[in-house]
C-alpha cells in the first residue's frame, strides 16, 4: 500500500492556529450591519456560531455547522441588503492577519504532487468556498490542489464519514491509500482513521482537551511542522 493523496485541514494545519477574540470579530460585522446595536448583535452572532460547532462536534459532524448564511438568517439579518454585504467583507477582512499560509505548505504541495501524489483541502468552515479560494490563491497555492471541500457546502462535517468518502470519491482513491493531516484529533485524525485513511497529527493548536488528548485517540503519524509530512509519507512509500 502506497499514499497516493494526501488530504489537508485548513486552519491550524495549513495555516498556523492563532488565538482570537470571537466576539471581537463579529463587531466587525455588527459595528458595520447595526452600528447602533452592534454589542448585541455581535454577540448573538457568535453565541449562534458557537453553538453551531458545539452540535457538529456533539453529534459526531452528523448535523454540521451549515453556512454563514444561516446563521445570519437565524439572528434576523437581511442577507440581501447592501450592508450586509459590507459588513460580511469587513467581517472577513478582521480575519486576514489569522489566515497566512504555513511557509511550509508551498514546497510541500509542490514536492508530494512532483512525486504524482493527489492533494486535496477538506475543512470544516461556515465561511463561503469564494472565501477561502481566495485565501489559497492569495498565497499561491490554490493551484496546487485536486480537489477542495469546505463543509459550509455539505449537511455533515468531520468527523463524519460522508465528507471523507466524498474528497477520496473526488480523488479516486480508496482510503487506505490516502492520508489525512490535521490539527484535531477527533474532527480530523479520528474521522479519517474510521474510513481506513491514516492520520497524520500536528498537536500545535489550543483545542480544548476534552475535544483532543482527552479522548485518547492515537495518529498513525504525529509531526511537529508541517513540512514533516513529507518524510512521513515518504517513510509509508519506501
Ligand atoms: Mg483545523
Amino acid at each position: 500500500m502506497a499514499i497516493k493523496a494526501v488530504i489537508f485541514d485548513w486552519g491550524g494545519t495549513l495555516t498556523p492556529w492563532h488565538n482570537v477574540d470571537l466576539t471581537e470579530l463579529w463587531l466587525g460585522y455588527a459595528s458595520v450591519y447595526d452600528p447602533d446595536n452592534s454589542a448585541e448583535l455581535a454577540a448573538k452572532l457568535d453565541h449562534g456560531e458557537q453553538s453551531r460547532w458545539t452540535r457538529q462536534f456533539e453529534t459526531n459532524g452528523e448535523i454540521g455547522t451549515g453556512a454563514l448564511e444561516e446563521l445570519f438568517h437565524e439572528v434576523g439579518v437581511d442577507t440581501s441588503s447592501p450592508l450586509h454585504h459590507q459588513a460580511l467583507a469587513n467581517y472577513l477582512s478582521g480575519w486576514d492577519p489569522h489566515t497566512f499560509t504555513d511557509p511550509d505548505a508551498l514546497p510541500l504541495l509542490e514536492t508530494l504532487r512532483g512525486a504524482g501524489i493527489k492533494t486535496a483541502v477538506l475543512s470544516n468552515t461556515m465561511w463561503p468556498r469564494r472565501h477561502h479560494e481566495g485565501v489559497l490563491e492569495r498565497d499561491g497555492i490554490l493551484h496546487l490542489f485536486d480537489y477542495l471541500l469546505f463543509t459550509s457546502e455539505t449537511p455533515s462535517g468531520k468527523p463524519h464519514r460522508t465528507v471523507f468518502a466524498d474528497v477520496l470519491y473526488n480523488l479516486d482513491v480508496e482510503a487506505a491509500d490516502a492520508a489525512f493531516v490535521g490539527d484535531r484529533i477527533f474532527d480530523d485524525i479520528h474521522g479519517a482513521q474510521s474510513i481506513g485513511m491514516r492520520g497524520i497529527w500536528i498537536p500545535h493548536s489550543n483545542i480544548p482537551a476534552k475535544q483532543s488528548t482527552d479522548l485518547g485517540i492515537t495518529a498513525a503519524a504525529t509531526v511537529q511542522r508541517l513540512g514533516e509530512v513529507l518524510d512521513v509519507v515518504n517513510g509509508w512509500n519506501s
